[in-house]
């Protein structure tokens, strides 16, 4: 890549920006699962816009009820005004994802990102329990801001906020005893050491896969085991959905597969569809306690958003295809991964996942970084996680086609072995 192409990035942008050096490379257009840079050299997507493109670039049925909306004048910013698009979404929501699933939710739309979405339930959960501790586990992302990173596990992140982070609890995330029994003794503990009444977490804030964390799964019987804890000690369970929701694990919603019922849910990324900001909060209806204007915020009503959400609940979750689709596409990676990792033995590589989110570790952070550089030479999009950055994470568009997985894992393959 020639420097002119990058200089007004070094020179203007701040030094913050990450992925932008990861890949040197101005990108320019995109379609389904690919991006082209603006010197012509074509990608293989398997990041999706950080699991905000579970239905791929541009996906034309999306893009064309976008583009009709934008036509005929639609509304574009709606704040909290009831408007057709709104009410579309919200029927297509209850119809495709609530009802089917028996599930009792109320909608809010607490702003353009996760992390507004994390905050929102953070602060209800707090003000339903009158309580001000969150409990949440080691390796856990939950966004930026100041209340979000105080329940994110990650050093490096936290250090940013400048300051000390205050009210969030540590645990630790899908522990067993003797790898056979769930295990809650530190939790218990610390519910018996803190006391009972105001003292009390007024919730914990759990991802069923941890995608920044670096793809650690929590197994079934440990996220009913916590469902069961936060019930008998009446703290209110927050599953946020961010990442790993909209089908990303398989099912619409990851916890499904657990069988629980969360208080709280959060969801953005790919609720959109079309990677434009969204969020939801889902809670059960007597949360609902906030006064009209209680929790508020210009970005709450993106109504082209709403547009290519509804479009895209309609296209893809009408039928429960996709769910079976996704898993397919899942076990393909994972034979591929399968065979990475025996292949290089010796060098401590693992992987792990569920659905299409996938995380190939390296004992040495050094090498999956290179690896990503390599695939990315190669013509494949991929990013590290994991807390030292030692974590390979592959997040195909849901709408990738088995060719197109079998290509991106191929290249992979090329990228593990010459690194
Ligand atoms: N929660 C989870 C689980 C996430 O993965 C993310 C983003 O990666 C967030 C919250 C924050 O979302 P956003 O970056 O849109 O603020």
């Amino acid at each position: 890549i020639t420097p002119p192409a990058l200089s007004v990035f070094e020179a203007l942008e701040s030094e913050v920006r990450s992925y932008c050096r990861g890949w040197p490379a101005v990108f320019d257009r995109a379609q389904g699962s690919y991006m082209y840079d603006e010197d012509g050299h074509t990608y293989l997507d398997f990041f999706a816009g950080a699991g905000a493109l579970n239905y791929g670039h541009n996906n034309p049925v999306l893009k064309r009820a976008l583009l009709d909306y934008i036509e005929r004048d639609g509304v574009t910013h709606g704040l909290d005004m009831g408007t057709t698009a709104k009410r579309a979404f919200l029927e297509t929501f209850q119809n495709t994802v609530l009802r089917p699933r028996d599930l009792p939710y109320k909608v809010m739309f607490p702003g353009p990102t996760g992390t507004n979405a994390v905050e929102a339930a953070l602060k209800l959960a707090r003000k339903v329990k009158g309580r001000e501790a969150i409990v949440s586990f080691t390796n856990a992302f939950h966004g930026m801001s100041l209340g979000a990173l105080a329940v994110t596990g990650n050093a490096f992140k936290r250090a940013g906020a400048g300051i000390p982070l205050v009210h969030g609890t540590p645990m630790p995330f899908d522990n067993y005893l003797d790898g056979r029994v769930p295990d809650f003794l530190w939790f218990e503990r610390l519910l018996e050491d803190q006391g009972s009444g105001l003292n009390q977490p007024a919730a914990v804030i759990v991802e069923t896969v941890q995608g920044e964390g670096g793809i650690n799964v929590a197994r079934t019987e440990w996220l009913r085991g916590l469902a069961d804890l936060c019930k008998r000690r009446d703290m209110l369970l927050i599953v946020d959905d961010i990442q790993m929701g909209c089908g990303r694990t398989g099912p619409f919603f990851s916890f499904e597969e657990a069988g629980i019922t969360p208080d709280i849910v959060t969801l953005s990324k790919s609720i959109g569809g079309y990677g434009l900001p969204m969020s939801l909060a889902l809670f059960r209806p007597e949360l609902d306690i906030w006064e009209p204007g209680e929790h508020n915020g210009t970005f709450r009503g993106n109504n082209p958003a709403f547009v290519t959400a509804a479009a895209a609940l309609d296209t893809y979750w009408a039928d429960g295809q996709m769910e079976k689709q996704t898993l397919a596409r899942g076990e393909q990676v994972e034979q591929a991964l399968r065979e990475i990792c025996e292949e290089h033995v010796r060098l401590g590589s693992e992987y792990r996942g569920r659905g299409l989110v996938w995380g190939l570790e390296f004992t040495d952070p050094t090498r999956a970084s290179a690896v990503c550089a390599r695939a990315f030479e190669l013509g494949l999009l991929v990013e590290t996680s994991g807390p030292q950055s030692e974590v390979v994470k592959l997040l195909p568009p849901l709408t990738v086609s088995p060719e197109e997985l079998d290509e991106g894992l191929r290249t992979l393959t090329r990228a593990v072995r010459e690194t």
